[in-house]
């Protein structure tokens, strides 16, 4: 199946979900009665686990009644994240925690509606209603000089016609202040027959404002033969991929998982970026770890354990930007002369200090 056949044939309806699991009777009343728009493609739908609810993939996209619980998240989180109660007028579309950058969705379409997405109001739930307008998006750009980086998202970008991403990024590489576009795009795990030829067209080649790509994979499964494919197009037209997974509670927050997702990442040519803890949107409650848990998983899982390429960087998204939260169990004692330092089996040696 080619991409649009993809699409055509979204998993969307129980009917067709039927042909790849057996729903279980929560998963069916959570379809059947939430009001919530859910779904993904055949090739994701394919890597399931027929018989098992707790699968790290079907749970990423099969409605959940637990959705429906909000002890702990906040509301109307896009407003407060994206900082969109400020004085600065922007568009809908520009979302803002930087000064030199900004995120520019131009969709609210998936190609796979991932139950945890921190932009469920928007994506998913449609409880936020927010206008993705490409041209008013493009104009307030221009007119902000200081932003040398846009980060294209939505929703999903790489679900625009081959058309609209010519356009979107041929205009951005019009203004002269733009340094570098992104691209979040799950495609590469949910969809990666996206990266065709027309596709790759458009967004390859050598150019003054290069084009980086950074996905989302969250769980070692979801790695496969045609995402390696897909990534490995994308290398020969210039463009690196990087991941940027979420810790989820059940899916990858386990050492060996979460150990087995990074290296795996690297056999695929994907660089692991961040791992983003869950954010707190309202009805994921149940994806949600303790804040600390990532930061416990890279010191067990992967620093020291694994090569460096494999490191990504934890980091809590909020309001006021990315915040990194690192191990803490380095630096035993420090004073002017002498660092006392802690290897990740516990080994203690000693770094003579140099004073400025
Ligand atoms: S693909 Fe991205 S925007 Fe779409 S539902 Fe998943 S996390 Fe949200």
């Amino acid at each position: 199946m080619d991409w649009k056949e993809q699409l055509r044939n979204q998993v969307n309806t129980l009917e067709r979900l039927r042909l790849y699991i057996e729903p279980t009777v929560e998963e069916i009343e959570a379809i059947e009665t939430m009001n919530t728009k859910w779904g993904t493609t055949p090739h994701y739908a394919a890597l399931m686990d027929k018989k098992d609810p707790a699968c790290p993939i079907r749970r990423q996209v099969v409605p959940s009644l637990k959705e429906r619980e909000n002890r702990y998240g906040i509301d109307n989180y896009l407003i407060w994240k994206e900082n969109r109660d400020t004085a600065e007028h922007r568009p809908d579309a520009i979302a803002r925690q930087y000064h030199d950058k900004i995120a520019f969705a131009v969709t609210d379409v998936c190609a796979n509606y991932c139950r945890h997405c921190f932009r469920k109001e928007v994506v998913v739930d449609h409880t936020l209603e927010l206008r993705f307008d490409v041209e008013e998006g493009l104009s307030w750009i221009r007119n902000a000089p200081e932003i040398r980086d846009v980060l294209i998202t939505g929703g999903d970008p790489f679900l625009l016609s081959n058309d609209r991403i010519e356009y979107l990024v041929r205009k951005l590489r019009e203004i002269p202040h733009v340094e570098m576009i992104r691209f979040g795009t799950r495609t590469v795990i949910a969809l990666p027959q996206r990266m065709e030829e027309g596709l790759l067209k458009v967004l390859g080649g050598l150019h003054r404002v290069p084009i980086w790509i950074n996905t989302q994979c969250n769980h070692p499964k979801e790695l496969t033969p045609e995402s390696a494919e897909a990534v490995y197009k994308l290398m020969g037209c210039g463009i690196n991929v990087g991941n940027q997974a979420v810790l989820l509670k059940g899916i990858n927050d386990d050492v060996d998982t979460f150990r087995k997702l990074h290296l795996k990442l690297l056999q695929f040519r994907i660089r692991p970026y961040y791992v983003f803890y869950c954010e707190p949107a309202p009805g994921i409650d149940h994806f949600r770890t303790p804040v600390e848990k990532g930061a416990e998983l890279i010191r067990d899982a992967i620093r020291g354990h694994t090569t460096g390429l494999a490191q990504p960087m934890y980091v809590v998204a909020t309001n006021v930007g990315k915040i990194p939260l690192a191990p803490d169990y380095y630096i035993r004692e420090r004073d002017e002369k002498e660092y006392t330092l802690v290897n990740f089996k516990g080994q203690v040696t000693r770094m003579p200090n140099i004073p400025e």
